[in-house]
Protein backbone atom coordinates (compact mmCIF):
# COMPACT_ATOMS: atom_id res chain seq x y z
CA UNK A 1 0.00 0.00 0.00
CA UNK A 2 1.01 3.60 -0.81
CA UNK A 3 -0.41 6.99 -0.10
CA UNK A 4 -0.95 9.07 -2.67
CA UNK A 5 -1.09 12.77 -2.95
CA UNK A 6 -4.37 14.11 -4.27
CA UNK A 7 -6.08 17.42 -3.67
CA UNK A 8 -8.38 17.87 -1.30
CA UNK A 9 -11.90 19.16 -0.98
CA UNK A 10 -11.98 21.71 1.23
CA UNK A 11 -15.19 22.35 2.24
CA UNK A 12 -15.26 25.83 4.65
CA UNK A 13 -17.96 26.39 7.64
CA UNK A 14 -20.75 28.60 6.54
CA UNK A 15 -21.10 31.95 9.38
CA UNK A 16 -24.28 32.12 10.28
CA UNK A 17 -25.82 36.13 10.70
CA UNK A 18 -24.72 36.55 14.07
CA UNK A 19 -20.90 36.55 13.05
CA UNK A 20 -19.74 40.21 12.69
CA UNK A 21 -17.93 39.68 9.10
CA UNK A 22 -21.32 39.04 7.35
CA UNK A 23 -22.17 43.05 7.98
CA UNK A 24 -18.76 44.40 7.19
CA UNK A 25 -18.16 46.25 3.77
CA UNK A 26 -15.29 43.78 2.19
CA UNK A 27 -11.96 44.36 0.85
CA UNK A 28 -11.27 44.92 -2.32
CA UNK A 29 -8.80 41.93 -3.92
CA UNK A 30 -5.35 43.74 -4.68
CA UNK A 31 -3.96 41.09 -6.60
CA UNK A 32 -5.65 37.92 -7.80
CA UNK A 33 -2.64 35.30 -6.75
CA UNK A 34 -2.16 31.70 -5.96
CA UNK A 35 -3.99 32.31 -2.26
CA UNK A 36 -7.30 33.82 -4.07
CA UNK A 37 -7.22 30.67 -6.85
CA UNK A 38 -7.25 28.55 -3.31
CA UNK A 39 -10.40 30.91 -1.90
CA UNK A 40 -12.29 30.53 -4.90
CA UNK A 41 -11.63 26.80 -4.84
CA UNK A 42 -12.39 26.21 -1.32
CA UNK A 43 -15.49 28.52 -1.93
CA UNK A 44 -16.99 26.78 -4.87
CA UNK A 45 -16.16 23.12 -2.81
CA UNK A 46 -18.14 24.92 0.29
CA UNK A 47 -21.28 25.79 -2.06
CA UNK A 48 -21.73 22.73 -4.07
CA UNK A 49 -21.41 21.26 -0.82
CA UNK A 50 -23.93 23.37 1.11
CA UNK A 51 -26.26 22.91 -1.34
CA UNK A 52 -26.08 26.81 -2.65
CA UNK A 53 -26.65 28.69 -6.05
CA UNK A 54 -23.62 31.44 -4.38
CA UNK A 55 -21.24 32.09 -2.03
CA UNK A 56 -19.77 35.47 -1.03
CA UNK A 57 -15.91 35.21 0.88
CA UNK A 58 -17.26 36.77 4.04
CA UNK A 59 -19.93 33.80 4.48
CA UNK A 60 -16.82 31.88 5.18
CA UNK A 61 -14.93 34.12 6.86
CA UNK A 62 -12.73 36.19 4.58
CA UNK A 63 -13.35 39.75 4.06
CA UNK A 64 -12.00 40.05 0.01
CA UNK A 65 -14.48 41.00 -2.47
CA UNK A 66 -14.87 37.44 -3.93
CA UNK A 67 -18.09 35.52 -4.98
CA UNK A 68 -18.88 32.58 -6.52
CA UNK A 69 -22.34 31.71 -8.36
CA UNK A 70 -23.50 28.29 -9.83
CA UNK A 71 -26.70 27.99 -12.19
CA UNK A 72 -27.56 24.92 -14.21
CA UNK A 73 -24.70 25.25 -16.68
CA UNK A 74 -22.08 27.96 -15.65
CA UNK A 75 -19.92 28.36 -12.78
CA UNK A 76 -19.15 32.30 -12.32
CA UNK A 77 -16.28 33.57 -10.10
CA UNK A 78 -16.39 36.95 -9.87
CA UNK A 79 -13.63 39.23 -7.93
CA UNK A 80 -14.05 42.84 -6.64
CA UNK A 81 -17.42 42.77 -8.65
CA UNK A 82 -19.68 45.87 -9.87
CA UNK A 83 -22.74 46.00 -11.29
CA UNK A 84 -22.83 48.04 -14.38
CA UNK A 85 -26.36 47.49 -15.67
CA UNK A 86 -29.77 46.96 -14.11
CA UNK A 87 -33.18 47.15 -15.53
CA UNK A 88 -36.47 45.66 -14.73
CA UNK A 89 -38.10 44.10 -11.33
CA UNK A 90 -38.86 40.94 -10.10
CA UNK A 91 -40.53 40.20 -6.68
CA UNK A 92 -39.93 36.74 -5.28
CA UNK A 93 -38.91 34.72 -1.92
CA UNK A 94 -35.37 34.43 -1.24
CA UNK A 95 -33.03 32.78 1.49
CA UNK A 96 -29.40 32.64 2.84
CA UNK A 97 -26.60 30.01 3.67
CA UNK A 98 -26.02 32.20 6.41
CA UNK A 99 -29.74 32.78 7.30
CA UNK A 100 -30.46 28.90 7.27
CA UNK A 101 -34.57 27.89 7.69
CA UNK A 102 -35.75 31.51 6.54
CA UNK A 103 -37.20 32.68 3.33
CA UNK A 104 -38.90 36.23 2.86
CA UNK A 105 -40.11 38.34 -0.19
CA UNK A 106 -37.07 40.81 -1.72
CA UNK A 107 -37.36 42.89 -5.22
CA UNK A 108 -34.72 42.62 -7.13
CA UNK A 109 -33.78 43.57 -10.66
CA UNK A 110 -34.94 41.35 -13.51
CA UNK A 111 -31.35 41.86 -15.55
CA UNK A 112 -28.41 42.79 -14.58
CA UNK A 113 -24.63 43.13 -15.74
CA UNK A 114 -21.55 42.55 -13.08
CA UNK A 115 -18.64 43.19 -13.71
CA UNK A 116 -15.47 42.18 -11.90
CA UNK A 117 -12.17 39.89 -12.40
CA UNK A 118 -11.93 36.17 -13.20
CA UNK A 119 -9.59 33.67 -11.19
CA UNK A 120 -6.83 34.72 -13.46
CA UNK A 121 -7.37 38.48 -12.86
CA UNK A 122 -8.70 39.09 -16.31
CA UNK A 123 -11.75 41.63 -16.58
CA UNK A 124 -14.83 39.69 -17.30
CA UNK A 125 -18.78 40.72 -17.74
CA UNK A 126 -21.33 38.55 -16.94
CA UNK A 127 -25.27 39.16 -18.06
CA UNK A 128 -27.88 37.81 -15.33
CA UNK A 129 -31.31 37.52 -16.00
CA UNK A 130 -33.93 36.11 -13.54
CA UNK A 131 -32.19 33.33 -11.03
CA UNK A 132 -28.66 34.44 -11.77
CA UNK A 133 -29.85 38.30 -11.99
CA UNK A 134 -31.34 37.41 -7.85
CA UNK A 135 -27.92 35.81 -7.56
CA UNK A 136 -25.49 38.17 -8.70
CA UNK A 137 -27.23 40.78 -6.66
CA UNK A 138 -28.25 38.59 -3.51
CA UNK A 139 -23.97 37.94 -3.21
CA UNK A 140 -22.54 41.63 -3.96
CA UNK A 141 -24.71 42.54 -1.36
CA UNK A 142 -23.29 39.95 0.95
CA UNK A 143 -19.38 42.11 0.31
CA UNK A 144 -21.15 44.75 1.22
CA UNK A 145 -22.25 43.63 4.46
CA UNK A 146 -26.12 43.70 3.26
CA UNK A 147 -28.14 40.23 3.97
CA UNK A 148 -31.29 39.76 2.43
CA UNK A 149 -33.56 40.52 5.60
CA UNK A 150 -32.69 43.79 5.31
CA UNK A 151 -34.35 44.66 1.96
CA UNK A 152 -37.61 42.41 2.68
CA UNK A 153 -40.38 44.02 0.97
CA UNK A 154 -42.16 43.76 4.49
CA UNK A 155 -41.55 41.78 7.73
CA UNK A 156 -44.80 40.09 7.13
CA UNK A 157 -42.79 37.99 4.51
CA UNK A 158 -40.21 36.75 6.31
CA UNK A 159 -40.99 33.00 7.34
CA UNK A 160 -39.55 29.76 8.82
CA UNK A 161 -39.82 26.75 7.01
CA UNK A 162 -38.50 23.30 7.14
CA UNK A 163 -35.41 22.50 5.40
CA UNK A 164 -37.10 20.03 3.12
CA UNK A 165 -39.43 22.62 2.07
CA UNK A 166 -36.67 25.41 1.28
CA UNK A 167 -35.87 24.74 -1.96
CA UNK A 168 -39.50 24.55 -3.47
CA UNK A 169 -40.45 27.13 -1.63
CA UNK A 170 -38.08 29.91 -2.62
CA UNK A 171 -37.13 31.48 -6.45
CA UNK A 172 -33.40 31.73 -4.67
CA UNK A 173 -31.53 29.21 -1.85
CA UNK A 174 -28.53 28.64 -0.71
CA UNK A 175 -26.85 31.77 -1.80
ZN1 LIG B 1 -26.71 34.75 1.25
Amino acid sequence: MWTRCRQTMAVLPILTQESPILRQKAKRVPRVDSSIRKLIDDMVDTMVAAPGVGLAAPQVGVGLRVVVIKTDTNLHTLINPEMVKWEGEQIGLEGCLSIPGYVGEVKRYMQVVARGLNRHGKSVKIKGDALLARAIQHEIDHIDGILFTDRLTSLETLRKVEPQDQEKEAELVGA
